[in-house]
C-alpha cells in the first residue's frame, strides 16, 4: 500500500492493535473525531483537561518550581487533591522533595525519544526518567478515575514501547552508556490512588520480544491493503468513528472508556528536541 504515515506510537500502535479500521480513519485518513466518545460528555472532558493540566504542574516542579508555587495554579477540587497526594506520596518523595527552585539532577521531563522502525520512525514522549545510580525509572502520570489492572497495563503497547524505546535509544541521556534492559523500572503513579503505582521491571528477552513485535508490526502496517473492522463489537461503544461502522450511536461509559482510549500527543512533539540513535 501505499501510505503517507512517518511515525508510530504508542497510541497509534493501539490502536492498530484493538481495531485496524480505527488505526486507518485516524492516522491514515487524519479524519477528525466525528461522535462524542462517551457520555456524560462535558464531565469527561473536563476531567482529560484537568489531566492535560496535571501533567504541566508535574513538570513545572520538576524543572525546579517550589511545590507551593505550582500548588497555587492547582485551581479545582481535583487538580488540589492530585497535587496534594503527588507532594504527600512517599513513593515520590525522592523526587518531589529536594531543594526549592534548584534544577534537579538525573530527572529528564517531557522527553521525547525516537528510533528508526522499519520504514517508520517510533517516537514516545515521556513524562519522566529518572535515573537514579544504575536504576533508571520511567514515571508516567495517569489520572484515571479507576484503577487499572497490572495484568491489563503490561500488555499495554505503552508500557512495552517505553521501556523498549529507552533502550534503543536512551544512550544520549545516560552520559552516552548504553541502557540495558535490567536497569529500567517502568511506574504508572496514579494521582487517584496513590498508595498503588504499578510497577514493571525489564528483562533482557522482554526487550527482544517487544523490538522483534514492534519491526514485526511495523512491516504488516506498511504492506497490508486492508484496515479491516474489529470483530470485538464491545470496542466500539466508545469509539469516536463508530457512525462510520455502523456500531451503533450511544456513547460508551467514560471511566472504560479514559482507560482504552488515550488523547494521540504525538502533535504536540518537538521534532527538533528528538533524541535518536541509528541503527
Ligand atoms: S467503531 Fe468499532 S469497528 Fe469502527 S473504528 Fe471504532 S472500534 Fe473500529
Amino acid at each position: 500500500m501505499s501510505i503517507q504515515l512517518n511515525t508510530l506510537s504508542q497510541s497509534s500502535l493501539q490502536d492498530y492493535n484493538d481495531c485496524p479500521r480505527r488505526f486507518e480513519l485516524r492516522y491514515l485518513q487524519q479524519l477528525a473525531y466525528p461522535a462524542i466518545e462517551t457520555e456524560p460528555a462535558l464531565e469527561n472532558e473536563k476531567h482529560l483537561k484537568e489531566g492535560e493540566y496535571f501533567h504541566r504542574l508535574a513538570q513545572q516542579h520538576f524543572i525546579g518550581i517550589p511545590a507551593e508555587q505550582v500548588s497555587k495554579l492547582a485551581n479545582t477540587d481535583n487538580l488540589q487533591r492530585w497535587w496534594d497526594n503527588f507532594t504527600n506520596a512517599t513513593d515520590l518523595s525522592s523526587l518531589t522533595s529536594s531543594p526549592k527552585g534548584k534544577d534537579l539532577p538525573g530527572l529528564k521531563t517531557e522527553i521525547t525519544l525516537s528510533a528508526p522502525l522499519g520504514k517508520f520512525r517510533l517516537v514516545a514522549k515521556y513524562d519522566l526518567i529518572a535515573f537514579g545510580g544504575e536504576k533508571i525509572y520511567i514515571y508516567d502520570w495517569k489520572t484515571y478515575r479507576k484503577r487499572p489492572k497490572n495484568e491489563w497495563l503490561a500488555v499495554r503497547w505503552q508500557t512495552r514501547v517505553y521501556r523498549a524505546l529507552l533502550v534503543q535509544a536512551g544512550a544520549h541521556l545516560n552520559g552516552g552508556k548504553s541502557i540495558q534492559p535490567e536497569q529500567i523500572e517502568m511506574i504508572y503513579w496514579f494521582p487517584d490512588f496513590p498508595n498503588d503505582p504499578a510497577r514493571f521491571d525489564y528483562k533482557a528477552d522482554q526487550f527482544k520480544r517487544d523490538w522483534d513485535a514492534l519491526t514485526k508490526l511495523a512491516d504488516e502496517i506498511t504492506t497490508a491493503s486492508s484496515f479491516p473492522k474489529t470483530d470485538e463489537v464491545s470496542k466500539c461503544s466508545y469509539c469516536p468513528y463508530r457512525s462510520y461502522c455502523n456500531r451503533g450511536i450511544r456513547a460508551g461509559d467514560a471511566l472504560d472508556a479514559e482507560l482504552e482510549t488515550e488523547a494521540e500527543e504525538l502533535f504536540d512533539i518537538n521534532f527538533e528536541q528528538i533524541g535518536e540513535i541509528e541503527f
